[in-house]
């Protein structure tokens, strides 16, 4: 099945080409009819799907080829894009630049810890598509400065975190400001009770699409950390590989430059290796591929974007040697193994440079990883980090993008006001820890000023973090947002 054959335009094809997608995932392959037929969707479906292709590229395309629905206003927003963390809208939107670059549909992405003035400023030019979190969503509506009335295209994307986060109430708000007539996509990691309560009050008979959760792939494998000095890692990779008599291990670096590195030490130290990256010519991925599904070759170094190709059935060892920058890669990777109910094992080397980017991995599984020593590797416990190389990307346009990179703004303290929780919290862990981490500074430096609004609680500085106690909101306040660039 291609892209094709699943009725995208020739401009998405050639962006998908460009993109270097062929062949599209299970949800895209249920999805992107569904939607094109204009219908409304709930979809299960997490991370690491390809889910936001999925609903990006049908999006795209019907307001491409459909007249304005609601014609009044020329610079009416069409679709409406709404995500719990502002690290998510930015990779929305870069899907729908990246997606939409040969159509002449514009977008823009607005979140919350950043000055809303200039965003302001966009929102009164013409504008098709709007990625948005809840709250500075609200807030450019309380300031007049943004008109719903348009919206034809309505997704929420990650729905249940969204409501984990407490944004229910914000959606609703947001909900009651657009047209009544539009199509509703919801996507969802899973169907839970509330998921489908509120489904049911938004979605006009729709279409459901279930695919397998890569939680799912995940929970077949056995994933385990093996924390270890930066220098050792090369040692102690050999340990696990000989001792553990691992005849078919696929090992994945960050840079192109690394995965030659480690391949010609691990061969020259007499374990067969070959390295693949976009260096590489076809024919030279080609060979090393062949070579090691037949078994002949005992290690395949790769960077994550050469390994998307590689399919092979119940691959035994995947090798995180690098921690990878982006948390979705990594389900990816480990999604090498384990398939087709097969077991596998999903091994990470990972120093002290790259506890963050782990602590990031295990809140997007959802998951705390088993650590092991390994004696004679027990890491230096004084070691300090250093920055990690960035992976050049030149062929990774989504990783390379500022909503891909490691710097760029992202999910910090979104919105984990308790209000709009249903009473009695979902029972899920959805704590301010839960998804607050980074404190940006692309993000920090622009922080809009305190508004003064009626709780007074919005100009606290929530980023990043966890600890503080969020205030109460004070009932009937305009909004129970903990503080101004909570969620959006
Ligand atoms: P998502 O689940 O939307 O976050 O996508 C997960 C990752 O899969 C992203 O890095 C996408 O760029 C990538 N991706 C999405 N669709 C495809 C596809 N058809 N082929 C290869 N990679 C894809």
């Amino acid at each position: 099945m291609s892209f094709a054959e699943l009725g995208l335009m020739p401009e998405l094809l050639r962006a998908l080409n460009a993109v270097g997608y062929t062949t599209p995932t299970p949800i895209q392959r249920e999805a992107i009819p569904l939607v094109l037929s204009g219908r409304d969707l709930l979809a299960a479906a997490q991370t690491g799907t390809g889910k936001t292709a999925g609903f990006t590229l049908p999006l795209l395309q019907r307001l491409a080829t459909t007249p304005v629905l609601h014609p009044s206003n020329k610079h009416r927003i069409r679709a409406l894009v709404l995500t719990p963390t502002r690290e998510l809208a930015s990779q929305v939107e870069a899907s729908v630049k990246e997606y939409g670059q040969d159509l002449k549909l514009t977008s823009m992405v607005i979140f919350g810890g950043v000055n809303i003035n200039p965003q302001r400023d966009r929102l009164q030019r013409k504008l098709d598509i709007l990625v948005a979190t809840p709250g500075r969503l609200l807030d450019h509506v309380g300031q007049g400065s943004i008109d719903l009335g348009g919206v034809e295209i309505l997704v929420l994307d990650e729905a249940d975190r969204m409501l984990d986060m407490g944004f229910i109430r914000d959606i609703k708000r947001i909900l009651a400001l657009l047209p009544t007539q539009r199509q509703n996509l919801l996507f969802s990691a899973t169907f839970a009770p509330e998921i489908k309560t509120f489904a049911q009050n938004l979605l006009d008979n729709p279409a459901k699409v279930e695919v397998a959760p890569q939680v799912t792939t995940a929970e077949r494998v056995e994933q385990r950390i093996y924390p270890v000095d930066r220098d050792a890692k090369k040692p102690l990779l050999q340990k696990l590989i000989i001792d553990g008599n691992w005849n078919q291990v696929l090992v994945f670096t960050r840079t192109k430059h690394g995965a030659n590195r480690l391949a010609e030490g691990l061969d020259g130290d007499g374990i067969p290796a070959m390295a693949i990256h976009g260096n590489k010519s076809q024919a030279a991925r080609e060979r090393a591929l062949s070579q090691f599904k037949a078994g002949k070759l005992r290690v395949l170094v790769a960077t994550d974007i050469a390994a998307r190709g590689i399919d092979i059935d119940a691959l035994p060892h995947v090798v995180n040697y690098e921690l990878p920058n982006v948390p979705e890669d990594y389900v990816h990777r480990i999604g090498r193994t384990g398939r087709a109910g097969a077991g596998g094992e999903a091994v990470s080397l990972v120093c002290v440079d790259e506890h963050k980017l782990l602590a990031d991995i295990e809140r997007t599984i959802r998951q705390k990883l088993e650590r092991v020593i390994v004696p004679g590797f027990e890491p230096d416990p004084n070691a300090r980090p250093e920055p990690l190389r960035k992976p050049q990307a030149a062929r990774q346009p989504r990783r390379d993008s500022p909503a891909r990179s490691h710097s760029a703004p992202a999910r910090s303290g979104e919105g984990r006001s308790n209000e709009g929780r249903p009473s009695g919290g979902s029972g899920r862990a959805s704590t301010g820890s839960g998804y607050a981490s980074e404190s940006r500074a692309g993000a920090n430096a622009n922080r809009s000023p305190n508004r003064g609004e009626a709780n007074g609680n919005r100009s606290s500085d929530n980023r990043g973090n966890t600890a503080a106690p969020r205030p109460q909101p004070s009932p009937g306040g305009p909004r129970r947002r903990p503080s101004g660039n909570g969620n959006a």
